[in-house]
């Protein structure tokens, strides 16, 4: 078993928090929802849209992670199938709202800095959960 992410995951995590979601932003993710439904695959922008609320993306990560063996956060690997090695850390941006992440492939390794701000990125759990 790996601990990858299908978009069927992504959409039933969507599903869930419907009812947490405003008026407006419901509206979107139904229809996106609906289009997966006849097939489209709207999981990326699903995952766009939801993540970019700090509080439903929380929700949202841990929606992801039931029934999932752990996961580390939103880590999404449907675009390149690149399978991160068990060791793979996350690290983010420390900035609010600058979601820039890198992984690193073995504990120790230097994350190194965010190209935007210039600061030193952050274990990706440290930023998540507030
Ligand atoms: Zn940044």
């Amino acid at each position: 078993m790996t601990t990858n992410l299908v978009p069927d995951d992504y959409y039933r995590a969507a599903r869930k928090l419907l009812p947490e979601m405003e008026g407006n932003m419901r509206e979107i993710v139904e229809e996106l929802l609906n289009k997966a439904e006849s097939g489209e695959k709207t999981d990326n922008r699903l995952v766009e849209i939801i993540t970019e609320d700090k509080n439903l993306r929380k929700k949202f990560r841990d929606a992801l992670e039931t029934g999932q063996e752990k996961t580390m956060g939103m880590e999404y690997s449907g675009l390149g199938g690149n399978v991160s090695s068990p060791d793979a850390q996350k690290y983010i941006c420390p900035v609010p709202g600058h979601d820039f992440t890198r992984r690193i492939q073995k504990a120790g390794e230097d994350p190194g800095s965010c190209p935007t701000h210039n600061v030193a990125l952050i274990p990706f759990e440290q930023k998540g959960g507030q």
